[in-house]
């Protein structure tokens, strides 16, 4: 077998030799066992990557459970790691990131150009009176500039807030008003599919129900003609060309606690909650797993397509991979236009090595079918990466085989806002089945539990804990500690784990296999079934591109499966399909899982990082309250 394609034996896919001669971490097991019994210890060496301006006194504090802390009584900043320690180095003139709009524009800054930019940007702030500890509120397309005004945030010790750029008002300022925010940043607007799209003037809706905004800067991204306010509103490009805005700024000394940014839950459940990450613990936990996940080395072209309005871009998009110094691509606008090969035409462009995404990215793009990315040259590619939802066995094999040509490892992600970082993933030397996110990364013990916490048996269904904290794990909800330590702890008596949310297995190997949500775990006729293996099975379907299963009430069954299907391009959904899928899915998952009915539709409802909110179906089939719909895209 060549070098560099991956033996397939029975469902379980081993690296190959060259995956396994380039990895950074190459052995699992005793590195695993080691992090899990020396806990602080391994913390403390993965902290020794970073630049301190005062080492710690303490690794972890947990004398105010589960409110702990990490690296207490050091001095640090984020900003000091992404940036200014890359500049003393040949790293001063790599490019950082390379950005690509949807027209085709490039722009591109290198560290020492993103140095000039975030300075200039922290300047602009600290004219404005922005002050330590006080939340910014971001509001942007995904251009540098947002990028640059998170980092200015953090360079003076600011907290930044970022709403995604496609939410409505309300749901911006309901945000603006959950952290007291004084100054939005925003932009004129961005593009989609070719059409400007106004920010400023809902950022101006957003700000007649904010009366603690005082002042907001814009952003000059699309040319829209926007209302200013005076006094309140002011240009990016006027306030950049003052004397104040200078490119010279020191990077404020902070407390490894103190804040960096609040960020809000998808709300794919129910009511976002506003997160708090804090600067140290989150920069060495990202970037620890960045390096170990994903291999990556200093000449990597490192590619996150996830919006840095979501937990996964200010992880994985803009902290993890400066701090590592790779070079960033970014891109503003749809995956699929002009046509749907935009995203391989950008691999191939850029030749980036390591490429990660979302399932439901995936199965959007796996609908047009193989000739699109086969119409490129993907063999720059390396590592694969997946996160938001569990991936399909269907869509796996599709991304592993046309997009990996079998030699990429794919590492599917497990992890949440509130985790901070990736906590269950393979390394690219572990041996992979489709569908599972494998192995908990060093440090993490997890289990599946049952109500009282004892764990249960391998290949049973249960709620999956965290056994111990770690690095990068949120501190609080912004403003309400209580339903933090309610909501994730406290639920076992005096085990103290961390409630994920979620519901998984654990095989005899020792893989896990996240089901979905605790809620969307089906009980029919007194079987479990989560809504994602129903949805794989019709994804499994030859027809069938997307899928969302729910449950609703039945007398008999307690309760029954409906579901709904997204057909591959140019196939039409009629009676005799609808009998075909459903036959297929109680061929694959069981006569138990038979749905009642398939319903052909165009779009499912969606949060904006791609999560099917199946509590909207569920609503609508019922006629009731569809609930909060701040994070639904249209
Ligand atoms: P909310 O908590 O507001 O309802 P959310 O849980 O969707 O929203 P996120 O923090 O963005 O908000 O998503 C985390 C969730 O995404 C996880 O709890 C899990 O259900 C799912 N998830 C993420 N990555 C994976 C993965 N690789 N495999 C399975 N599920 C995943
Ligand atoms: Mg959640």
């Amino acid at each position: 077998m060549a070098d560099n394609s991956i033996e397939k034996s029975s469902e379980i896919y081993h690296p190959s030799a060259e995956v396994v001669a380039n990895a950074n971490i190459p052995e699992y097991e005793q590195l695993y066992k080691y992090s899990c019994e020396n806990r602080e210890q391994f913390w403390a060496e993965q902290a020794d990557h970073l630049r301190w301006y005062k080492k710690w006194d303490k690794v972890l504090d947990d004398s105010n459970k589960p409110f702990y802390k990490w690296f207490t009584g050091a001095n640090f900043n984020i900003v000091h790691n992404a940036i200014d320690r890359h500049l003393e180095d040949a790293t001063r003139n790599k490019l950082a990131i390379i950005w690509e709009s949807e027209a085709g524009a490039v722009r591109s800054f290198s560290y020492h150009a993103l140095n000039r930019e975030v300075s200039k940007f922290a300047n602009t702030l600290k004219s404005m009176g922005v002050k330590k500890g006080e939340v910014v509120t971001i509001y942007m397309p995904q251009v540098p500039e947002l990028v640059f005004a998170m980092l200015a945030c953090a360079k003076i010790g600011a907290v930044h807030s970022v709403v995604y750029g496609g939410f409505s008002y309300e749901a911006l300022a309901a945000r603006i008003e959950d952290a007291h925010s004084r100054v939005l940043i925003t932009a004129d607007g961005g593009f989609r599919r070719g059409k400007p799209i106004d920010l400023k003037s809902i950022a101006n809706e957003a700000m007649k129900r904010s009366p603690t905004i005082e002042v907001c800067i814009t952003v000059r991204n699309n040319g829209l003609d926007v209302e200013m306010e005076s006094e309140r509103d002011f240009w990016y490009h006027d306030l950049q060309s003052l004397p104040v805005a200078s490119n010279k700024c020191d990077t404020e000394v902070l407390d490894s606690e103190d804040p960096l940014f609040i960020l809000y839950t998808s709300g794919t459940t129910g009511k976002p909650k506003g997160m708090l990450h804090t600067h140290a613990g989150y920069a060495v936990y990202t970037s620890t797993t960045h390096r170990c996940l994903f291999d990556v080395k200093p000449e990597d072209r490192w590619w996150c397509a996830a919006d840095p309005g979501w937990i996964t871009g200010h992880s994985y998009l803009v902290y993890s991979p400066l701090i590592n110094g790779a070079t960033i691509v970014m891109y503003e606008g749809a995956p699929n236009y002009p046509y749907p090969n935009r995203l391989w035409q950008m691999v191939e462009k850029y030749g980036v090595n390591l490429f990660y995404t979302s399932p439901t990215a995936i199965r959007g793009l796996m609908r047009f079918g193989e000739r699109w990315p086969q119409r490129h040259d993907l063999s720059s590619l390396r590592i694969l990466g997946s996160v938001g939802e569990p991936i399909n066995p269907e869509a796996w094999k599709w991304y592993y085989e046309v997009i990996g040509d079998s030699k990429c490892p794919i590492i599917d992600t497990w992890w949440q806002t509130e985790t901070g970082g990736v906590m269950i993933a393979p390394l690219p030397i572990t041996p992979l089945k489709p569908g599972s996110c494998t192995k908990p990364f060093f440090g993490n013990e997890v289990a599946v539990v049952d109500d009282e916490g004892n764990e249960v048996p391998a290949g049973e269904e249960g709620k999956l804990v965290i056994k111990n904290p770690w690095p990068g794990m949120a501190r609080t909800i912004y403003g309400d500690d209580e339903r933090y330590a309610s909501l994730y702890w406290g639920d076992y008596g005096d085990k103290d784990y961390y409630k994920a949310g979620d519901s998984a297995k654990i095989d005899e190997d020792g893989y896990v296999w996240v089901i979905g949500r605790m809620d969307e775990v089906l009980k029919v006729s007194g079987y479990r079934l989560g809504t994602a293996e129903i949805e794989s099975a019709l994804v499994s379907h030859q027809a069938v591109s997307e899928a969302a299963a729910i449950g609703l009430p039945h007398e008999v069954k307690g309760n029954a499966i409906h579901t709904y299907a997204i057909l591959r391009d140019g196939l039409i959904g009629d009676k005799a399909l609808e009998q075909e899928l459903k036959e297929h899915v109680a061929k694959e998952l069981g006569k138990i899982a038979q749905p009642e009915d398939v319903q052909f539709v165009e779009s499912l409802p969606k949060t904006r990082s791609g999560k099917i909110m199946r509590r909207v179906l569920r609503a609508r089939a019922l006629g009731q309250d569809e609930g909060d719909l701040s994070t639904l895209e249209e």
